[in-house]
């Protein structure tokens, strides 16, 4: 019953969280509906080629992870940490979020944890030298 989202909506100070809110449940619902038609569409040609199946298990993977991104955005939402960065917990820029409304890091996280990523393969290569 607390996670009834008339509750964010009924709140003066959540009004964008309502907006928000909508907007995530709409893209969540689009997520499920592709993943479900995906599930169908591979039990039907269940004879293609290998390679087929590798693409589409690619972008099957790729609705996953993006409705993970969803589902952590709408617990922060309810959690009232909606908008702050998930590692440095600064305030997302605005014009960010309303591209992504599932954005977990702000833009300097976001750059931080794409170069680090880049680092460890790089020391990785200078270990295995
Ligand atoms: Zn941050």
């Amino acid at each position: 019953m607390s996670t009834n989202p008339e509750n964010l909506s009924s709140d003066s100070s959540m009004q964008t969280g309502g907006v928000v809110w909508n907007r995530l449940h709409s893209e969540r619902e689009e997520i499920c509906e592709a993943l479900l038609r995906g599930a169908q569409t591979s039990e039907q040609t269940r004879t293609e080629p290998a390679q087929q199946f590798v693409s589409a298990d690619k972008s099957e993977h790729q609705l996953q992870e993006r409705l993970r991104l969803i589902d952590d955005a709408l617990d922060r939402l309810m959690a009232g940490s909606y908008g702050d960065c998930s590692i440095c917990g600064r305030w997302i820029e605005d014009t960010k979020l309303d591209a992504d409304p599932a954005l977990p890091f702000c833009f300097a996280c976001q750059r931080r944890s794409e170069s680090e990523h880049r680092f460890q393969s790089l020391s990785v290569q200078a270990a295995t030298r």
